[in-house]
């Protein structure tokens, strides 16, 4: 592809990537062949580089429209960092900024200026543009044009005057949003012409997706933020309350965690938001109030506490995780009650048509909940794709984890008929009351106790009952019908009733078990360095006032933890890494990684192309060696020797030194900490232990600003352990 020539060579220089996504080049290609384009990529997907590698390219500069300030702001600070020259233009400024980057534009000193819809419309900025037309103009977030979209905004009606202005200048659109409605609307609004419509794939295959019934929400929320230990994760609730006790009983047990909801005092809500940015807090937990606007690439879990009201909120706040293209899970937890407090609130809406609506949304999403197909497809065939697949291989469905009941078609007819006896006239909780043989006094009143299915699934829990009920909707046997979502047959449930097709029910869920997350994303990685770099990066990022992913990526820090580089030039071989960052901090990472390595021996400019030779198992002779030389460092830390000093008399590693010390001080039940650490620093450490928790060494170092070291760390955790 001629036309799109130097396009690896600028991406390399400045992103450090080297292979582009799909649909990458299709759309930079239509940027830089001066072709309209509409291109519709998932969250994560890399829509900010189709238009950002080709500013860079061409002459003049791009004009990119973005609705959302707080983001705008993180995206120029990126592209800064990337050394491309970017400013951004909004009403929130100082006028005094605002006539700097003017100024900066009439220089033609700009590559890459964002600006909101309603500055970019205002008279003098446009006579501006006309003297200087942009190089092209990229309107993000592009489904805002459309009513149809979920997010319409009026300032963006405004942009159809965009193409009469500039009518030599090409316009291109990007969103996530997938609807054919939307899409059309997009090209009818901005009046685009001719224009090459790119649409990706919605799936998101980094992304393990798993739903568990609600059984206790705290253990079940901890267990999947226990898998993923120091890493940033959200957990949306839908209500405030909710929101409030769950962040409480968290922060409670230890955990980072604050809570983010529309009813906090502004200042409490931005605090929250700037900690978790800055990664000084691992969780937020939050109502759907938060995410807008947060760019945060390195989210590792979102976690729905309850059903979200459609799968297109559960698509957009899900998709938060993994943006940078590493695994990440989302888990929903959810309960039969959930339904009801969605359609209480949906019922609330002015119009007739926003209530319907609103019901089908919610009753997708239920079915999604309560359905066992590959969560990856389900997904997709809602937005009307496919998965290409059989085997997504990161859902709970085809991880093989959801368990069935061995007899589904006899419980499923119990329950049909159930609902056939009592003329398809009830809801899921009168049915589920009679199957139980419940006494409650509108079951006896109504004499449904005299009904040939009363009681025919005594044995089992009511709560049992009507989540079954609900698997039956969500696979279609059953439906919910009029105001009161009385259960009906489908034509599939008669099928059911005949025989002829089987219902898949799940078992009673008891403790869930899910496998822990795995993907190839850590192989090679040594996961200390990573973590050591990681408050190499929190250091930089606060002394540029940019949040941490803006200076490394979790994917660029875990490939430096692979390659663990020597020099520069290999530390620019690390994905991720541009010649601006390599020149403004690479010193400093490479600095760190060898320290790291040294003090642990380990292997560095490690080329990831070529696998591991397995050690050689170690022989008997050095056993004997490593004993002796045991005793002589007990004796060496008995007269209070450092584990440095320790290591070079007797040509230890720095790591094995510590390793005997810890276990001597186990051994011998220390509980002084001297002379390896003061006492001031072990009271420091102790102090925060107590708070967040022993387990969890990178959570303290985090809490001490990084003014202890790891090994200080760990020594004082071992006495602690003594003491206490
Ligand atoms: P979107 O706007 O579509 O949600 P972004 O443009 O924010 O997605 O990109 C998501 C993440 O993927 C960012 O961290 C970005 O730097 C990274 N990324 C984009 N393209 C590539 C690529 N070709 N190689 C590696 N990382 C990429």
């Amino acid at each position: 592809m001629a036309t799109i020539d130097r396009i690896d060579e600028i991406l390399k220089r400045h992103w450090g990537y080297e292979i582009l996504r799909p649909l990458q080049r299709e759309a930079i290609g239509a940027v830089i062949g001066g072709r309209d384009s509409v291109v519709v990529l998932p969250t994560g997907g890399g829509k900010s580089l189709c238009f950002q590698a080709p500013a860079v390219r061409m002459d003049g500069m791009a004009v990119v429209v973005s609705p959302l300030i707080s983001l705008m702001k993180d995206q120029v600070d990126g592209l800064v960092e990337c050394g491309v020259a970017a400013e951004c233009l909004n009403s929130s400024q100082p006028t005094s900024v605002q006539e700097d980057v003017v100024r900066r534009v009439q220089q033609g000193a700009v590559d890459v200026l964002y600006v909101s819809p309603e500055r970019l419309m205002m008279e003098g900025f446009l006579r501006l543009l006309k003297a200087r037309p942009p190089a092209f103009l990229a309107i993000d977030e592009a489904h805002c044009v459309s009513m149809w979209g979920h997010d319409f905004r009026p300032e963006y009606r405004q942009l159809g005057r965009l193409r009469d202005l500039f009518p030599g200048v090409a316009l291109h659109a990007y969103t996530a949003t997938a609807t054919e409605h939307v899409r059309r609307d997009i090209v009818e609004q901005l009046h685009l012409v001719a224009p090459e419509i790119l649409v990706g794939s919605f799936d998101r295959p980094n992304l393990i997706y798993s739903v568990e019934r609600r059984i206790d929400l705290e253990r079940q929320v901890r267990d999947v933020l226990d898998r993923h230990r120091d890493e940033s994760a959200i957990v949306y609730c839908i209500r405030r309350a909710d929101v409030d006790a769950l962040a409480a009983q968290l922060r409670g047990a230890g955990y980072r965690a604050a809570a983010y909801h529309a009813g906090l005092p502004d200042a409490e809500r931005k605090r929250a938001q700037e900690a978790f940015i800055a990664e000084e807090i691992d969780t937020i937990v939050a109502t759907v109030a938060f995410g807008m606007g947060i760019d945060k690439s390195n989210v590792r879990a979102v976690i729905h506490a309850g059903l979200p009201k459609s799968l297109e909120h559960y698509q957009q706040e899900s998709g938060r995780a993994g943006r940078d293209g590493l695994d990440a899970e989302c888990v929903l937890l959810h309960a039969a009650g959930d339904y009801g407090v969605w359609k209480y609130i949906i019922e609330q809406s002015e119009s007739e048509e926003a209530r319907e609506i609103g019901l089908k949304k919610l009753g997708d999403m239920s079915a999604y909940a309560n359905g066992v197909i590959c969560r990856h497809r389900a997904i997709l065939r809602y937005f009307g794709q496919d998965l290409e697949s059989e085997n997504c291989k990161a859902c709970d469905v085809c991880f093989g984890d959801l368990e069935f009941a061995d007899d589904a078609l006899v419980t499923a007819q119990k329950i049909l008929s159930c609902v056939y006896r009592l003329d398809e006239r009830y809801g899921g909780d009168v049915t589920a009351g009679v199957l139980t043989g419940s006494r409650e006094q509108r079951i006896v009143d109504a004499g449904h106790d005299e009904l040939s299915t009363y009681g025919l699934l005594g044995a089992q829990s009511k709560r049992l009952v009507r989540d079954w009920i609900e698997q039956l909707v969500g696979q279609g046997y059953l439906e919910k019908r009029g105001e009161y979502n009385v259960l009906g047959l489908t034509p599939r449930g008669w099928e059911a009733l005949r025989g002829h097709e089987t219902p898949r029910l799940l078992k009673p869920a008891e403790r869930p078990t899910r496998r822990a997350v795995a993907g190839d994303s850590w192989a090679g990685v040594d996961r200390g360095l990573f973590d050591a770099l990681r408050v190499l990066r929190r250091e930089v990022a606060r002394e540029r006032h940019v949040p941490a992913y803006i200076v490394f990526g979790d994917a660029a820090l875990r490939d430096m933890a692979r390659r663990r580089p020597t020099s520069i030039e290999g530390f620019l071989e690390v994905s991720g890494v541009g010649q601006a960052k390599a020149r403004q901090y690479g010193d400093r990472f490479v600095a760190t990684i060898a320290e790291y390595c040294r003090s642990r021996a380990l292997e560095q400019d490690v080329d990831p192309s070529v696998r591991p030779v397995p050690k050689p198992k170690p022989k008997r002779r050095r056993r004997k060696t490593l004993d002796l030389k045991t005793g002589l460092a007990r004796e060496r830390f008995e007269r209070g020797e450092s584990p440095a000093s320790v290591a070079e008399g007797l040509g230890v590693s720095e790591t094995a030194a510590l390793k005997i010390l810890l276990d001597w001080i186990d051994a011998t039940q220390r509980t002084d900490p001297e002379p390896w650490v003061s006492r001031d620093t072990y009271e420091r450490i102790a102090s925060v232990a107590r708070r967040v928790g022993t387990a969890r060494p990178m959570a303290i170092l985090r809490e001490l600003d990084g003014a202890v070291t790891h090994d200080e760390i760990r020594i004082a955790l071992a006495i602690l352990e003594n003491a206490e």
